[in-house]
């Protein structure tokens, strides 16, 4: 079976083709430019590879409702070019295959539950903190949606009683992306994150604010694994001090061995590395096509 994978970013497209055990046959890099250059690009990649459907996992905020008028829009992105710019429209214009739509984090989250490290579970909770902090969730097998789509970078957090900094987010100031994000990082102490050392009080301050949101996460979602992708986890040494201080500001009360004893499998790096987008934009298509065939599609595929 051939299938199409997008991974829509704010600087990018990845384009694959590859089946619906997660290989990839090949794949080709846009950068986002405007929507019509892009898009021709992504167009083209496509046509006459002879794929059954495709996934797409994009930036957002996106519209997710299939009964709204502009299901398939990327909404209210500050990139204005691409404000209101309904991207599945423009694919299903060209390729007459079922097509799925999600956020790029529910997507990267469907390829670590489909194939990586949520392999085996119902659910799962996978957080990127890079340019922006973006969560996806898998519950039950099912992405969540709900009333438009999880927005967990945006949390609110208590301040680390030593960070004076006050925040990045044009919304918030001091919401989770606000305190975490790779922008903040840098503004915060004047040097990429690439650039501290792996020993810098930055690691500290940053891992705290990620337990937190893992300790909401963990209450409010109660996910069975944690996937921690994005520019700044390739920092190793935060997952152990994430782990630790999520444990800590637990204080004993979920008492379940995945925290109380497996914590280094419970919070780790994607398995997938950096192809969870891709693959699950493979796992997507293969759900859509399960879908337009009238089979379930919250078992796995
Ligand atoms: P994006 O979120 O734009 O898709 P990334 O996930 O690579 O892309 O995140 C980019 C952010 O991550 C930047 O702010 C960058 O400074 C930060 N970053 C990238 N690599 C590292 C690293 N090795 N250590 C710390 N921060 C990093
Ligand atoms: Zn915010």
């Amino acid at each position: 079976m051939k299938l199409g994978s997008i991974e829509a970013g704010g600087t990018k497209f990845v384009c694959a083709i590859g089946n619906e055990k997660g290989e990839i046959f090949e794949s080709e890099v846009f950068p986002t430019c405007s929507p019509e250059i892009t898009m021709e690009s992504v167009v083209s990649f496509f046509k006459n590879k002879g794929i059954e459907a495709l996934g797409i996992g994009s930036f957002g905020p996106i519209s997710l409702n299939p009964k709204s008028e502009d299901y398939g829009s990327i909404t209210t992105t500050p990139k204005i070019l691409w404000q209101n710019y309904n991207i599945l429209k423009k694919l299903k214009e060209n390729f007459d295959i079922p097509v799925g739509f999600d956020t790029d984090v529910n997507v990267a989250a469907l390829g670590e539950y489909t194939w990586g490290g949520a392999k085996g579970l119902n659910s799962c909770f996978y957080m990127t903190v890079g340019t922006g902090i973006g969560a996806g969730i898998i519950a039950e097998g099912n992405m969540i949606h709900g009333l438009l789509h999880p927005e967990a970078g945006h949390i609110i957090v208590p301040k680390h009683p030593d960070d004076t900094f006050e925040g990045v987010c044009p919304f918030h100031k001091n919401c989770l992306e606000g305190l975490a994000s790779g922008p903040a990082i840098e503004k915060r102490w004047g040097k990429k994150g690439n650039e501290l050392p792996s020993d810098h009080v930055a690691w500290d301050i940053e891992a705290y604010y990620i337990a937190v949101a893992m300790v909401q996460t963990i209450l409010m979602v109660s996910p069975e694994r944690i996937i921690l992708g994005g520019g700044v986890m390739k920092q190793s040494q935060l997952f152990q001090k994430i782990r630790n201080k999520t444990a800590k500001l637990l204080n004993g009360y979920i008492k379940v061995p995945a925290v109380t004893l497996n914590m280094d499998e419970y919070i780790i790096p994607p398995v997938l590395g950096d192809n969870a987008g891709i693959c699950g934009g493979l796992a997507l298509a293969a759900r859509e096509l399960k879908k337009q065939e009238g089979k379930s599609v919250s078992v796995k595929i």
